[in-house]
């Protein structure tokens, strides 16, 4: 004998959204079918994918569970569950995206040998914070540098990695 609350334990959490669950319910997470298990299970091992287009949107599954015939051993009563693996995948959170791939990063600019000044018109060194190992020299990127006060050798840039190569943003704060 089992103790009642080990069973509630062992409660198949997918079979508790199917007892609240009606087609209307499923459709709206884009699933159109429904997977059906013979009730006789190991004995029978019969399952189906149904297309629900036939009933309406109010069918409750646990009624369809009641009333299904296995058309292989006869039984009536099976487990109808949704078919999950048809829902399309999740649209990508258009913030979390842009938030990724959006870095800060260290502009700095080369100093002319002779007279020690900033050469803003020289090739900048770039350092990712998150990522140094993609940093790397780049020139003819005047509205990088079109950001620098005079006499100024570094800034932060926002920056995107794309394409194997940095696309610089605005300039951003000093911390
Ligand atoms: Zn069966």
């Amino acid at each position: 004998m089992i103790p009642a609350t080990t069973r509630r334990e062992n409660v198949d959490p997918s079979s508790i959204e199917r007892a609240a669950g009606d087609l209307g319910h499923i459709r709206s997470h884009g699933v159109r079918r429904l997977l059906i298990y013979c009730s006789a299970g190991l004995y029978c091992h019969h399952s189906a994918i149904v297309d629900t287009d036939r009933w309406p949107d109010e069918t409750v599954l646990l009624d369809l569970d009641r009333r299904a015939a296995c058309t292989k051993c006869g039984m009536i009563g099976a487990d109808v569950r949704p078919n999950w693996s048809e829902r399309p995948p999740p649209e990508p959170d258009r913030r979390t995206v842009a938030a990724a791939m959006k870095e800060i990063v260290v502009v700095c600019l080369a100093i002319e040998a002779e007279t020690g000044m900033v050469d803003s018109a020289a090739p900048f060194v770039v350092i990712p914070f998150q990522r140094p190992h993609r940093g790397g020299i780049y020139h003819n990127e005047p509205d990088v540098t079109a950001q620098l006060r005079p006499g100024e050798r570094q800034a932060r840039f926002e920056a995107e990695w794309s394409d194997g190569e940095w696309k610089f943003g605005k300039r951003v704060a000093d911390p």
